[in-house]
């Protein structure tokens, strides 16, 4: 027999199928992982396929030397999936199978945790001489308990006793599999939950369905975990199992107690903080059936489930379900063909609808479903929009408003919580004018400009047009031109001089460590009245009781992103922020605070009026040629010789150029640049950036693979992104 063979090798040039002949001393099955000779040396392969013949010279073909593990690692739909990537994403077979492999897997270097249990092995103690007054003890404990772990007993009575014991044969010694479980500190009291009416006609709907993407937009607090739990509850009852992937940044520990309440140990949770023992067990745990939910970040869409009955993708607007480096995917497309494949419905929950999957699902090819209400039967928090123009003008010149300050002691006076978000994304990279609010924008992109300090320079990410930066405001004259935001340390500070209650921060900065992140939240969580001051990190998930106002800073920050999506994540901000306000028992308040009273994000995001938001966004996409209506499409070119880089990128320009003239009217852009981070860990960054419309878009993408294909690459990275969400 012959088996088909991906060689874990990571090189564009062995990007293929090998043949290789399976002698009849091995029993390998499709999935299996191999050792097998790959030129001088021996290297991982993974089995994809068996079959009679080869088109190949069999006198050539080598053998497979060995199987290396008992049971297969990859199964029938996993090896679709890596092939489905391959031509969706333009990704390596070798990236993709790794996806599915985590390191601690695949490295064989950690093992299970083998815990020594000490059992009794007589009822007759007679034996023991009247001295030795330990041995008996241990006998006498171990006759009560049955068994007990070796460690436990050598501290309770010592070692020597249990020795003495051990070679009298009285006792025996076996190892167990102990489970290394990621603890959870914080605890949420389980509560009996009935559906309202809304909740339980979606749980109803996506449970009964076959594969199908829904799109659940449902308001902050509506409940939507409580839809994910009971069609999770429901795909069990069906011997199915589920996986639900959340940001990372919301992975938070009220999220995982939760599900742990709700399903015991038959969830499985992996994210980045796991020790790799952790990560091992709950991997295991899965693959080997005794976990049935996989939860997690991302890369948690790879788990080693089969018979998948549910997928869900919370927050699915976040754009960390973007893979920003290799291999690069987009997890929502992931998700859709597992689902697909294993003929399951798909949940893409959201309060903020990404405006792209809103559009599908205006579009019909994701079924909506929605919940319009907070399940508490609160109103959502009153959202005020204060103009902080205005501010400067009537002469304060602080980072707070006097109507913030005036809530914020309010709220401490009724011995409630506070939190201030500072919207960092962007941080420090834009102009404006403090005066009346300008911000210089591209001119032919209608984008923000971005200013890059190396060079004093402004420019647009999308087409790499210069600009000088602004010394006067073309709009007032004046010459009060502000550089980007303020920090939550400078918040911090100046909130210590106005209040004396706890103040707590939370950012990048502030939790290097595994835990302090969780310690952080723990504490404030028990503390009352505090305030709580941090970047994106608060805005989701975070289900706080005594939470009664927010506080934005600087709204404006994420709206001078030069993003096309500057808007969208915008509106998402504001609206997940605010939704951390009175979610129990007392009323939500939010304070905003930005340059820009009049911007329709604010009104729309004030009044939770998304269908209003959607309609404004859709309509500037569809006039500035953004997606949905048309595909970016970014080619990196990476290398450490800059020339070789050069050499590469030329070649692909040119041919892309040849390609433009035969499909001219579909081309909405397409230039040649450095980066704007120009060198990475030591590689020379270049880009060549697209925009394609909808109609021939396949074909021509298909068309550039093929170009990438075809390039003689000598120590120089090609890697194709489709949406990049980031320019940089
Ligand atoms: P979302 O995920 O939509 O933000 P959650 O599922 O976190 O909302 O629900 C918000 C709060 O409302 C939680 O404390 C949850 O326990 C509670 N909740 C959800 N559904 C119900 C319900 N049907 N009845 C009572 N409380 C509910
Ligand atoms: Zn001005
Ligand atoms: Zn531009």
């Amino acid at each position: 027999m012959i088996a088909e063979v991906i060689v874990d090798v990571l090189s564009s040039n062995v990007d293929k199928v090998f043949d290789y002949n399976i002698p009849p001393s091995l029993d390998v099955v499709v999935g299996d992982r191999v050792d097998v000779p790959f030129g001088p040396r021996k290297v991982d392969g993974f089995v994809i396929n068996i079959k009679d013949t080869s088109n190949y010279d069999l006198s050539k073909l080598k053998d497979i030397i060995s199987k290396k593990d008992t049971q297969p690692l990859l199964s029938q739909n996993m090896v679709r999936l890596c092939f489905f990537m391959k031509q969706k994403f333009y990704l390596r077979l070798a990236d993709t199978i790794r996806l599915f492999l985590p390191p601690v897997i695949r490295s064989g270097k950690v093992k299970e945790k083998i815990v020594q249990y000490v059992y009794i092995n007589t009822d007759d103690f007679s034996c023991i001489k009247k001295g030795a007054k330990k041995q008996l003890e241990v006998l006498t404990y171990l006759q009560e308990k049955g068994k007990e772990k070796h460690s436990v007993l050598a501290q309770k009575f010592g070692a020597s006793a249990v020795k003495a014991l051990i070679e009298k044969q009285l006792v025996k010694v076996e190892g167990a599999q102990e489970n290394r479980a990621p603890q959870n500190k914080f605890s949420v009291a389980k509560k009996e939950i009935v559906l309202n009416d809304q909740q339980q006609k979606a749980v109803d709907i996506i449970s009964k369905s076959k594969y199908q993407p829904f799109l659940l937009h449902g308001v902050t607090g509506s409940g939507k975990t409580e839809v994910y739990i009971n069609c999770i509850k429901s795909a069990l009852k069906q011997n199915k199992t589920a996986i639900m992937l959340v940001p990372e940044i919301s992975l938070t520990p009220q999220m995982f107690a939760r599900f742990k309440n709700a399903f015991g140990d038959t969830v499985a949770i992996l994210h980045s903080s796991l020790s790799q023992g952790e990560r091992f067990d709950e991997w295991n745990r899965l693959k080997t059936g005794k976990a049935k939910i996989a939860i997690g970040a991302r890369s948690c869409i790879f788990a080693p489930l089969d018979n998948i009955g549910l997928i869900v993708v919370d927050e699915e607007h976040d754009s960390s379900y973007y893979s920003e480096s290799n291999p690069r995917f987009h997890t929502h497309e992931v998700a859709k063909y597992l689902a697909y494949l294993n003929n399951c419905p798909l949940i893409l929950g959201s309060a903020t609808p990404s405006i792209e999957s809103y559009h599908l699902a205006k579009k019909g090819e994701y079924r909506l479903v929605q919940l319009t209400s907070r399940a508490n039967q609160k109103e959502l928090p009153n959202i005020e929009i204060v103009d902080m123009l205005s501010e400067i003008h009537s002469g304060n010149t602080g980072i707070f408003s006097y109507r913030f300050l005036n809530e914020l002691e309010q709220t401490i006076a009724d011995k409630k919580q506070a939190m201030i978000f500072i919207n960092r994304r962007g941080f420090s990279s834009f102009l404006m004018c403090k005066e009346c609010g300008y911000v210089p924008k591209c001119e032919d992109c209608d984008v923000s400009l971005v200013y890059h300090k190396e060079d004093d320079m402004l420019k647009c990410h999308y087409c790499n047009r210069r600009y000088r930066p602004l010394k006067v405001c073309p709009k007032c004259k004046s010459q009060s031109i502000r550089f980007g935001a303020v920090g939550t340390q400078r918040v911090v500070d100046e909130l210590k001089k106005l209040f004396n209650v706890p103040i707590f921060r939370l950012d990048n900065d502030s939790t290097q460590n595994k835990n302090s992140y969780i310690d952080i939240l723990e504490e404030f969580n028990h503390t009352s009245p505090a305030i709580l001051v941090g970047t994106q990190m608060i805005a989701k998930g975070h289900d706080f009781n005594n939470v009664t106002l927010v506080g934005i800073v600087d709204a404006d920050m994420s709206l001078h992103f030069s993003d096309y999506k500057a808007i969208e994540r915008t509106y998402q901000l504001i609206t997940q922020v605010s939704g951390r306000a009175g979610r129990s028992e007392s009323e939500g308040k939010v304070v905003l605070q930005t340059y820009c009273p009049k911007h329709f994000v604010y009104r729309c995001a004030s009044n939770y009026d998304y269908t209003a938001f959607f309609k404004k966004e859709i309509n500037l996409r569809e006039v500035t040629h953004f997606p949905p209506f048309v595909n970016i499409m970014r080619i990196l070119v990476l290398g450490e010789d800059e020339q070789k880089v050069m050499g590469v990128l030329e070649q692909l320009y040119t041919q892309i150029k040849e390609l433009k003239q035969t499909y001219t009217s579909d081309f909405v852009y397409l230039s040649a640049m450095k980066c704007p981070k120009r060198r990475l860990q030591k590689n020379y960054r270049y880009q060549i950036l697209l925009r394609l419309y909808k109609k021939n878009e396949s074909e021509i993408v298909g068309k550039i693979y093929d170009i990438c294909d075809k390039l003689k690459l000598n120590k120089v990275s090609v890697f194709i992104e489709n949406d990049p969400q980031n320019l940089s």
